[in-house]
């Protein structure tokens, strides 16, 4: 992992340019009733929340990406049915519902740089740098951060707020965002606005 230190001491993020983006923490994934949750995927809330209270504090720039799929979307012939469009499994949890001029994004795919206009608001809004967490770290963040990166936007990833099936899936897609990506692979305490 890379050495993010100087770069993540508390207070060191610019709350003008620096975006926390939330992806995919929907009823679906995160609650037992959901169509395909993990106990993984509920327990980083607690993290998330803090993060949203951080940003929310300084008036930083908040976004989320939601899975919203199609009744027959040909996503399920991997994953089977889930975020069904207009479904309770579909809405973001209760805890970490965005507020009125929050940015939702509705994504079929993995990444929201597909098919959503997710780049041109971070165009607008100047954004340098993002701390991306949800679920799933090898899936639809993954594919999120690198999608960030390669369109020049520094990623910061908080560890405690991302969620994976397994270790292995985690070690994977931190290992691919933090060296293959340089994304900063950090500590939720570690960050912090100014
Ligand atoms: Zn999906």
């Amino acid at each position: 992992m890379r050495a993010n230190t100087v770069l993540m001491s508390a207070g060191s993020l610019d709350a003008e340019h620096t975006m926390l983006l939330i992806v995919d923490m929907q009823n679906d994934f995160c609650k037992k009733e959901g169509a395909l949750y993990s106990e993984n995927s509920e327990k980083i809330i607690p993290s998330i929340s803090r993060l949203l209270e951080v940003f929310r504090e300084a008036g930083a720039p908040v976004g989320f990406t939601q899975d919203w799929h199609e009744p027959d979307d040909v996503e399920f012939g991997r994953w089977g049915p889930h975020c069904v469009e207009g479904s309770w499994g579909a809405e973001i949890v209760d805890e970490l519902a965005p507020l009125e001029m929050e940015l939702v994004f509705k994504k079929t795919r993995y990444s929201p740089f597909y098919d959503t206009d997710i780049h041109e608001h971070m165009l607008d809004l100047e954004i340098e740098r993002a701390v991306v967490c949800g679920t799933l770290a090898n899936v639809c963040v993954l594919h999120t951060a690198c999608d960030m990166m390669m369109r020049g936007v520094d990623v910061v990833v908080p560890v405690e707020a991302v969620a994976a099936l397994s270790d292995y899936d985690m070690g994977y897609a931190l290992y691919h965002m933090g060296e293959v990506f340089t994304a900063h692979i950090c500590s939720v305490d570690e960050i912090g606005l100014q």
